[in-house]
């Protein structure tokens, strides 16, 4: 039986207790990226939160089916319906093919994924790869009456959909309210209503990327695409749809819209909503030059940058703030970010260390804690909850190992039981590059001062000096102290 665990619906704008489709599996749908440039901050986000959420559930039990797509066709510049494509676009600008653009984005996107420690998803489609389904889909949306056809392309009609159902439900939206705020737009023309968006657009002579269908040859429209892969893989109905709040409109209002005239009903049970990064309090953009990619930030090259961020401290600065709130970025919080986790992963060394006790016996604070972490996880990911229980063990560690007492063996296990599954195994977070070597560094170490701690006992001072000079040269600094002999780095 699972512990419950509570996510905030979008939809219904409430906390509400999660109940499986099928007990004990979870389907989960992301929108993926395009394709079209290096992967930057804004990716970070949504990767490292839907990461520890399959974590997370697959903690609790649950078989998780995670499905992440990847755009590779019918993105538009300005996620409208009249720009150019942003994959054909670089292809153009870089004289590649654009499956060139897209093999080769998507392995930069998977290598920086990697490096923030990110488990890929169950099933990684692309648009591209399902031309076929996607034409069925607009054929049967146009069957019904509620998209219409104009020069060859295709667009879902929002105004006639409103008047039978609500345009906006997910974004809390009012159409009317919308269209009392709107321009007509440019190359709009062939739409009869602004909101109206196109589920095929029939491709001009220069556009490349074209597929035949019954109405021209030309490609999908982008919100088509996240529907019909995610009931392909996860069935008509399914779980939990996730993506950025940037998201959140047009693309997730247009994806429920399509659903709910496809099978009568929207698909998604759950719909959850990272929030955005901002840079030193500003919405990141390109014409702001607060744009920085993953390399830049973990190289430490972009003009904003004091220094290189090793992926792990972009991690633990991701989760140290909860998942619906605002995330500024900055030197300084980075900084601490760092300092952060270097304290919590450095508590279970000392801890590797404390001597123990034979006892069985685990003490109420200890359970009382682990408990609070759990339950802050299950309550709609609370990982700043989490990571605050976190650092009261790291000060129970601290306070053991200075009281130089020993602790019961079953205090012992319960602390190393929630670093592994909870630090490592939900959160994802582990040492940094090299220091994974650390353990081993650290006792070969302890081991040349036992060499040094014998020498010392038969009055071998020159063996002694020889030894901490040694050491010293090498940046291990060594304190003798009346308690022993401690070392640092
Ligand atoms: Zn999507």
């Amino acid at each position: 039986m699972p512990r419950d665990l509570f996510i905030y619906n979008t939809l219904t704008r409430e906390k509400e207790k999660f109940e499986p489709l099928v007990p004990g599996h979870v389907g989960l749908y992301v929108c993926g990226p395009t394709v079209y440039g290096d992967p930057h901050l804004g990716h970070a986000r949504p990767g490292v939160v839907y990461d520890v959420f399959v974590r997370l559930l697959k903690e609790l039990g649950y078989k998780v089916r995670y499905v992440r797509n990847i755009t590779d066709v019918g993105h538009l510049e300005n996620d409208s319906d009249s720009g150019e494509d942003k994959i054909a676009r670089k292809a153009r600008l870089e004289e590649l093919e654009p499956m060139e653009v897209v093999q080769y984005y998507t392995i930069r996107y998977h290598q920086a994924m990697a490096l923030l420690n990110t488990l890929p998803p169950s099933i990684e489609p692309r648009a591209s790869g399902h031309i076929t389904e996607q034409i069925a889909v607009i054929a049967q949306i146009l069957d019904a009456g509620m998209a219409y056809l104009v020069n060859g392309s295709v667009y879902f009609d929002v105004e006639k959909y409103n008047k039978t159902h609500r345009f906006g439900i997910l974004s809390r939206r009012v159409l009317e309210d919308l269209m009392a705020n709107t321009r007509k737009l440019e190359g709009q023309e062939e739409k009869r209503f602004p909101f109206d968006f196109a589920l095929w657009k029939k491709a001009s002579p220069q556009h490349i990327m074209r597929w035949p269908s019954p109405w021209s040859e030309g490609f999908p429209g982008w919100h088509l695409e996240c529907s019909v892969m995610s009931s392909k893989y996860l069935g008509q109905v399914f779980d939990i749809h996730g993506g950025g709040m940037d998201l959140l409109f047009p693309h997730h209002e247009c994806e429920l819209a399509q659903n709910t005239i496809t099978r009568g009903k929207d698909s998604v049970r759950y719909w959850m909503h990272n929030n955005l990064i901002t840079i030193n309090g500003q919405k990141m953009g390109k014409s702001l030059g607060n744009f920085i990619t993953l390399q830049e930030l973990f190289q430490g090259t972009h003009p904003l940058l004091t220094q290189s961020f090793h992926p792990m401290t972009v991690r633990f600065f991701i989760l140290q703030a909860h998942y619906r709130g605002t995330l500024d970025f900055s030197n300084d919080a980075l900084l601490a970010a760092g300092k952060g986790l270097k304290r919590l992963l450095q508590a279970r060394r000392v801890l590797a260390k404390l001597s123990v006790s034979p006892e069985a016996a685990v003490s109420a604070t200890l359970q009382e804690m682990e408990e609070k972490i759990y339950q802050a996880l299950c309550d709609d990911m609370n990982t700043p909850i989490a990571l605050g229980t976190l650092f009261e063990l790291v000060t129970w560690i601290h306070t053991a190992s200075d009281s130089a007492r020993p602790v019961s063996q079953g205090d012992k296990e319960l602390v190393e039981r929630i670093y592994s599954r909870v630090v490592e195994g939900i959160l994802g977070l582990r040492e940094e590059g090299d220091n994974d070597r650390l353990p081993l560094i650290e006792g070969l170490i302890d081991m040349i001062l036992e060499f040094r701690t014998q020498a010392r006992a038969t009055k071998n001072w020159n063996e002694s000096d020889r030894i901490r000079d040694r050491l010293s040269s090498l940046g291990v600094h060594i304190k003798d102290s009346r308690e022993g002999t401690g070392w640092e780095l």
